[in-house]
């Protein structure tokens, strides 16, 4: 609800760049118009709540039994749902499918964009993992499916791109490093990942225009010490984004601390890769044309190989998750607003400071969403 006056103030512990002070925001006309660091605003009686940027999931391909390759309506649903996790602006993500489907999705998401719900999460185009990934690490992507650059005319990719901000592509199949190239070129940025490359190539891939790595770890070379391969040439190269799925399912916790003291500040990305059966309880779905069983909170698929096709989880449960292993709460929350929109280049949004759009979440002390703004408008009701 907007204030008749265009005009409200925010009070908690606002959660900052790099630290967490107790204050004060003035919102106007949907943007922070002051920020005032209060000291004593914090030693009332009543218990503040944090108060922080909006989170921001670039790679999620559903929620609340909504599908981002469904239909419109579940498009909307999806904004809509996500918005209660506290994530303000997203990409609605497709997966390997035959291309006509996927430039159908294209087609459909860009259709939609400018008729999305306002209050729902605000989409910011859309992300395609696939069909351009290696068949050894395709994890649940349909194998009958993938492609090499190299065989698929350009002519056929080019109607992608109008839209599409990230894409996951291997470095090593055959076209590989021209399509990262090219693509680069055309402003969308290109995620290394679903990799089989040695380290050499993985660094080609980063070379040739690569800005992000898929979800670390997953479906891709690791730290082995006589053979690196993507995850440690990831690690190690400062400018390289790197995704990681903190549901405590796709990565032991234990190596989460070897990601936030290796890269720089600003390089960690927290992503859901969350299904549409997310938040929808237990049961079978259909990713791509592959079946999938969501039990508790594992996403496998349904061919008893155990491989893990995706989460269950929103953006607030993964910042939850890292504070609970021993991120920082400003670290944790920045890898879930501000470093995701700096890898697409979205600078008005993301942080508690003057001028910036007023896409706030407000979170309790365990680090659950009690409210979310968007756009100075508070968008869901206080638990
Ligand atoms: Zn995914």
């Amino acid at each position: 609800m907007r204030a008749d006056s265009g005009h409200l103030e925010v009070r908690g512990h606002l959660v900052l760049d790099d630290a967490v002070a107790p204050g004060r925001l003035t919102i106007e006309d949907g943007r922070i118009a002051a920020v005032d660091i209060d000291d004593e605003a914090g030693k009332g009686a009543e218990a503040l709540p944090y108060v922080a940027p909006g989170f921001v999931d670039v790679h999620v391909h559903g929620w609340g039994g909504h599908d981002a390759m469904g239909s419109t309506d579940d498009l909307d649903g999806m904004a809509r749902v996500l918005l209660q996790h506290g994530v303000t602006s997203f990409l609605p993500t497709g997966v390997t499918n035959p291309l006509p489907v996927i430039r159908a999705f294209a087609d459909r998401v860009r259709a939609w964009i400018p008729c999305a719900p306002a209050d729902g999460a605000e989409p910011l185009g859309f992300n395609i993992e696939g069909p351009f990934i290696s068949p050894a690490r395709r994890g649940a992507h349909n194998p009958a499916y993938l492609m090499t650059p190299a065989e698929v005319r350009w002519a056929e990719i080019e109607p992608l791109v109008e839209g599409l901000r990230l894409t996951t592509i291997a470095p090593e199949i055959p076209g590989g490093l021209e399509l990262i190239t090219r693509m680069q070129a055309l402003g969308v940025r290109v995620s290394i990942g679903h990799s089989a490359a040695d380290l050499d190539t993985a660094i080609a891939g980063y070379d040739a225009g690569g800005t992000s790595t898929t979800h670390l770890f997953n479906a891709m070379t690791g730290i082995d010490h006589r053979a690196p391969g993507v995850a440690v040439a990831a690690l190690t190269r400062d400018d390289a984004f790197v995704e990681l799925i903190a549901d405590e399912q796709h990565v032991h916790p234990a190596l989460w601390p070897i990601i936030w003291r290796t890269k720089p500040a600003g390089r960690l990305l927290l992503v859901s890769d969350a299904l549409s059966l997310a938040g929808a309880g237990d049961g079978r779905l259909s990713i791509g044309g592959l079946e999938v069983d969501v039990k508790g909170d594992r996403c496998t698929l349904a061919d008893g190989s155990g491989t893990l096709a995706g989460s269950v989880i929103a953006l607030d449960t993964a910042v939850r998750n890292m504070t609970h292993h021993g991120a920082a709460l400003p670290v944790a929350v920045a890898a879930a607003s501000r470093n995701p929109l700096a890898l697409l280049g979205v600078t008005d949004r993301g942080r508690i400071a003057v001028g910036q759009r007023a896409d706030l979440v407000e979170l309790d002390d365990d680090v659950r969403v009690r409210r979310v703004m968007r756009g100075g408008d508070w968008l869901t009701a206080g638990s």
